[in-house]
């Protein structure tokens, strides 16, 4: 098949007392995400375009959280492991455009960083990474600062064209 696309979405809870790291970055901010290892949720939500665009299920399947061999794994060595598989199938990422659903703190500092280093667990160009940053407007968890979100698509390229 030639043209494939994906679709990636994920969140964690923000809680006191845990490191907020995303896009494979620590953030400096009062809270964390809550979840197994680093609770990324940028690079979970990249992971899974990944797997949905290769039709290859998702990264609980892949990685269960029950199984010993991934705990305290990071969130990027998650990624590299899935941009492996991908490779491995004939596919490197076209373009990747990922979107931070987040009310605080303000991302726009922060957004440049974060599209180098998911470009660079990519293997690919930051110009074919986009990251974008939205506030939920004060509505719903992620808007009251209780979650963060994202959600990414992602067009794959065969290898050989
Ligand atoms: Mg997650």
């Amino acid at each position: 098949m030639a043209i494939r696309i994906g679709h990636g979405y994920d969140l964690h809870r923000l809680v006191e007392g845990r490191r907020l790291v995303l896009g494979g970055l620590e953030i400096p901010h009062s809270h964390g995400l809550l979840g197994h290892s680093d609770a990324d949720v940028v690079l979970h939500a990249v992971s899974d375009v990944i797997l949905g665009a290769l039709g290859a299920g998702d990264i609980g399947q892949h990685f269960p959280d029950s199984d010993e061999r991934y705990r305290g794994i990071t969130s990027s060595e998650l990624l590299k492991r899935v941009v492996t598989l991908m490779a491995g199938r004939g596919w490197r990422v076209g373009n990747l455009d990922v979107t931070i659903h987040a009310e605080q703190p303000r991302l726009g500092p922060y957004r440049e960083a974060i599209r180098q280093r998911v470009a660079t667990l990519l293997e690919v160009p930051a110009e074919r990474v986009n990251v974008k940053a939205k506030t939920n407007e004060g509505l719903d968890a992620v808007g009251r600062g209780e979650a963060f979100a994202a959600t990414a698509v992602v067009l794959p390229k065969a290898v050989d064209s």
